[in-house]
Order: C-alpha cells, then structure tokens, then sequence
C-alpha cells in the first residue's frame, strides 16, 4: 500500500512514534478550532484535552482532512450540532491512553476515526445490518467532538486500526472521501462500465482509482469552467471530463453525484442510458427540480447513500493495502482551519484539504 500527498510539504509531515502500551500524558490544555453558533467562524481556542470514557480512546491527533459535510455543518445546512462543537470526521493519530474497557485497541496504535462515531446496536436498522441508518446513531465532529484539535477521543469500536503508512496526511482522506465515495460505488450494479462522477474532488479522486481498477471508464463532470478540476481529474485517469453543463460524450450506464447541487439530478438522468442508476453520494445536496417522467421512465434509478458502516470502513482499507492509491493533500496547520474552509468553499482545492499538528 502506497499513499503519496501530491504537494505533502516534507517539513509538514507528522512524525509518529511509537510507545507500544506506554500510556502517554496528556498536557490539560490543547489548541482547538470550535464552532461556537453555525454559520461563524471557528475560533482558535485552547480547551481541556478530553477524558476518555471507559469505552474510548484517547488520540493525540496528527492530521484530520477537511470533508464538505464539515461546511454543511459549520454553514448550518444540518441541522442541531453539538454545540460548541469541535469539527472533523477523518482523523489520523496515535492512541495515547485507554478507558478502563478498551482491550481491543494498543496504545501507540496508529487509528482512523470517520463520521460514525456510535450506533445503538438495537434498533431495526442496526439488527439488520444497517447501522448506517440508525436511529440513534451519532457522528463524529457532528454530535461528538472531532478532530480540529490537537487530541480527540473516540469510542473503540468505531476506530480503524491503520498501518503506519497512513501516519501524517496520507491516510486521512481515506476516512470518508474514500469511504463516501466506496458506499457509493458499491451502489452501482456491478455490470455499469461507464460511469459519470458529478463533482470531482476528494471522493472522486480515490473513488475513479478503485474504478478503473475494475476496468471501469469514467466521465468527470466539473463547475463549469472549472479546467483545473477538469485536468486533475484527467490526471487521476478520467476517460473524459468536462463542464456539469456539457452533455456526456456518450451514454453513462451509472452517475455518482457528490456535488451538492439538485440540478446535477436532472443532467446525470439526461446522460444515463435506460436501466440506468444514479447515486446521490452527499449528505446535503440542493433542492431537486421537478422532471419530466420521460426522463426517470426507462426503469432508471435514483438512490441516496446515508453514512457508512464499519463494514465499508474495513472494505475500502483492506482495498486500500491492495491497490496503490494516490492522494492529493493540501496541508494546513490547524489555526488555518477557516482558511482551509474558505478554500474548499470556493472550489479553490483539488484533491482534499488536510489540517496537520
Ligand atoms: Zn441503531
Ligand atoms: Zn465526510
């Protein structure tokens, strides 16, 4: 398993050493960033480092990327965050001590905690399997403090246990760029060979490796003008990528739509053949026109995907160690996280942006 960081500023990688069972103590104060009311910015404070409960662990957090859920929270899109809340959902880092019940996880254990931060276990999705429907579930940097902070804690069950190559910015967009966009693809009927990804970024720039993998052809479609996005993508092995508003140059047998844009609903049923299925791969996405009919008739699809489970978790990693992925990391030290913010905001960024301590 090969991670590279495109543009990873040597300087700015983190250095991760280990203490194998070597409890480590914490200071009492960290630098955070935190969300105070949605729709301001975050504020650079310094808070308690977090006690972990007998069930989580506490990490000493060396890189956690920046997803855009992150601004549909911070932006007030969703609804009812923890607040003050810590942000963050891809957190890389180090355990540095344990709740009296955690066995399973070592200190000094490299760990990725996503945006599933807790399931009840009991309620029908959950005895189903689908714990990425839960009722009552709780989601990291959302309902639980994340990780724009120097430590974070996590419960010990939904933390993946990483090799050390993930260390620094490299492992951390795996943890829901990588792992949005493979619920995604696992979506899809396996037989789709063309596929579309609408909106080109940190999901679709891992996602378009495990497809093409899988002998898959994909079409990027950007913002509109957007030729920066349009090369990256090409770079990252697209067959064709162009304007959202540019017809497909051929029929898609599946569309991935990870821009939050209604809209791309519509375009993505115009450039799919019949029979075919589209993925709302986002968790806040803009109002949907109303459509004509003719255009969903021909048994087209379109589906939602909500969260994830730890199965996908384990899934995409164990892929992860098999294939030779890339990531395009752009660095930022923690105090930068509203610039960082502001970047991804404006579609200035390809690839994922990473805050680094
Ligand atoms: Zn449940
Ligand atoms: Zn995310």
């Amino acid at each position: 398993m090969v991670l590279q960081g495109d543009n990873m500023a040597p300087t700015l990688t983190t250095q991760i050493t280990r203490k194998m069972d070597q409890t480590i103590q914490p200071p009492l104060l960290m630098n955070a960033m935190v969300l105070e009311q949605s729709c301001s910015r975050l504020l650079h404070q310094r808070i308690p480092v977090p006690i972990p409960s007998p069930y989580q662990v506490l990490i000493k957090v060396a890189a956690c990327a920046i997803c855009r859920t992150d601004l549909h929270i911070i932006d007030g899109d969703l609804k009812q965050p923890k607040l003050p809340l810590v942000p963050g959902h891809q957190i890389v880092g180090e355990v540095i001590s344990r709740g009296t019940l955690v066995t399973d996880i070592a200190v000094g254990q490299l760990v990725g905690v996503s945006w599933l931060g807790y399931t009840c276990g009991d309620c029908g999705y959950c005895r189903k399997g689908l714990e990425n429907l839960c009722d009552h579930a709780q989601f990291t940097g959302y309902h639980l403090d994340g990780g724009y902070a120097e430590y974070a804690v996590a419960d010990h069950r939904y933390c993946f246990p990483l090799p050390m190559e993930h260390g620094g910015s490299f492992g951390a967009p795996l943890l829901c760029a990588g792992l949005t966009g493979y619920r995604s693809y696992t979506m899809l009927p396996t037989e789709a060979k063309n596929i579309g990804i609408y909106g080109f970024g940190g999901a679709g720039h891992i996602l378009i490796q495990v497809a093409i993998n899988h002998g898959k052809s994909v079409c990027a479609f950007t913002r509109p003008g957007d030729h920066s996005a349009q090369e990256f993508a090409r770079r990252y092995g697209a067959a064709w990528a162009g304007d959202s508003t540019a017809p497909a140059p051929f029929l898609l047998d599946a569309a991935i739509i990870f821009a939050p844009v209604g809209e791309l609903v519509v375009k993505a049923l115009q450039d799919t053949v019949k029979g075919g299925t589209i993925i709302c791969g986002g968790i806040h996405m803009s109002d949907i026109p109303s459509l004509p009919y003719q255009l969903l008739w021909g048994e087209r699809s379109i589906k939602s995907v909500a969260n994830l489970t730890r199965k996908d978790g384990q899934a995409l990693l164990a892929l992860a160690r098999e294939l030779s992925f890339q990531t395009q990391t752009h660095p930022y030290p923690l105090h930068q996280a509203n610039e960082a913010l502001d970047h991804l905001r404006n579609g200035d960024i390809n690839g994922v942006a990473v805050l680094i301590n």
